[in-house]
């Protein structure tokens, strides 16, 4: 053994994440570009005062008033209703699904996801000791529903990660391939991840309203994307009850502070200004998205807050030069591809202009 004393698999990984750069056009990290309004900051302040009055006691464990507020708002982007016990919270929802795979993995059990797709999901199944296996996506990022069937039969993963929109690419999953797989996978669980789930277009079912028929359905959801709240660290789930209930024997004891419970809840007071902003958002992600093809460039197309684009014979130069005209995006995804992330309008047109300048003087 060496010092310090780390496990064998992790000598020499690099901890995740992408740089944190002081430019001033930030369009990396999916975050919303508008701050919460100036009443929702005015009552997230009152509230957080309210509960540090009490700060010398342990929050609610259970934190039922938060998730009867998240089970009213989720019940309201459903076709049928939520209900408390069907909720479960975390500081930030890659904690939720870090306790799932603490719960529902550990040695001899996999964790399964098909690529390409959000790259923590391997580093939870690493940390819970779970076996990783991973398939692959089609060209135009949807997913081989049959090719997905047959992995998911061979292998018997405990957990399925299945990001819809997808993070890097956007890609919304059909509700009968989500299905499909809910009955591949038997007693495993099947996790759709919507943190970006309301940007999906119009037309396009959360996995929310698949609840009833399928026992071992999980989706999870963040206030960290639609409710500009990145900094609050509140993820959630929705599932069955027992499920949640199984995750209570995993998670730390009082895992949610009370500031954290405090805050969720006021920002879920102003649920319908802060989601006011995400119906803008989708129009700039459409607009971004016709201008990049426009540019003669390939667009996934996307259902998130982001556009995955390209291809680049060298991407990383493309990065580097909008870096250097003060953009930053990030280099994810397939080699040749690049994600934007969506801003104001004024951030895209800075990115527009930089993206035209730097393909200028590639192309000379
Ligand atoms: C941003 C993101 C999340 C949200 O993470 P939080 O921990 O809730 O901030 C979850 N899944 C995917 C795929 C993401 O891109």
């Amino acid at each position: 053994m060496t010092f310090p004393p780390l496990r064998e698999e992790l000598r020499g990984i690099q901890p995740y994440g992408a740089p944190q750069l002081d430019v001033p056009v930030q369009l990396n990290v999916n975050e919303n570009p508008y701050p919460p309004p100036a009443d929702c900051v005015a009552d997230i302040a009152a509230a957080v005062a309210e509960a540090a009055t009490t700060l010398n006691r342990y929050p609610d464990r259970e934190f039922t008033a938060l998730r009867e507020a998240l089970a009213g708002y989720l019940s309201g982007d459903s076709t049928h209703p939520v209900a408390a016990e069907q909720v479960w919270a975390a500081n930030g929802s890659n904690e939720v699904m870090l306790q799932l795979l603490q719960a529902f993995g550990g040695p001899g059990r996999c964790a399964l996801s098909f690529a390409p797709t959000y790259s923590m999901y391997p580093e939870y199944a690493r940390d819970a000791m779970t076996e990783w296996v991973v398939g692959r996506r089609e060209e135009d990022f949807s997913l081989d529903a049959a090719a997905a069937r047959e992995l998911v039969l061979a292998h018997r993963p405990a957990v399925v990660l299945l990001p819809s929109p997808n993070n890097p690419t956007g890609t919304a999953l059909p509700p009968e391939e989500v299905s499909m797989l809910c009955e591949a996978a038997g007693d495993g669980v099947v996790v759709v991840d919507e943190a970006y789930g309301e940007f999906r277009r119009p037309g396009v079912p959360s996995a929310l309203d698949l609840l009833p028929r399928h026992r071992n359905l999980v989706v999870s959801r963040t206030m960290s994307k639609a409710f500009a709240l990145a900094g609050a660290r509140l993820g959630y789930l929705a599932a069955a009850p027992e499920i949640c209930d199984a995750i209570r024997v995993v998670r730390l004891p009082y895992h949610l502070s009370a500031v954290t419970q405090a805050t969720a809840l006021a920002a879920l007071r102003h649920a319908p200004a802060l989601l006011a902003r995400v119906a803008d958002l989708r129009a700039e992600r459409d607009a971004t998205v016709d201008w990049l093809r426009a540019q003669g460039l390939v667009v996934a197309d996307s259902d998130a807050n982001f556009a995955l684009f390209g291809t680049f014979a060298d991407r990383r130069a493309v990065w580097q030069g909008l870096l250097d005209r003060g953009v930053l995006i990030r280099e994810t995804g397939p080699d040749g591809w690049l994600r934007v992330s969506i801003g104001t309008p004024a951030e895209m047109n800075a990115f527009k202009d930089a993206l035209v300048d730097v393909m200028k003087e590639q192309a000379a």
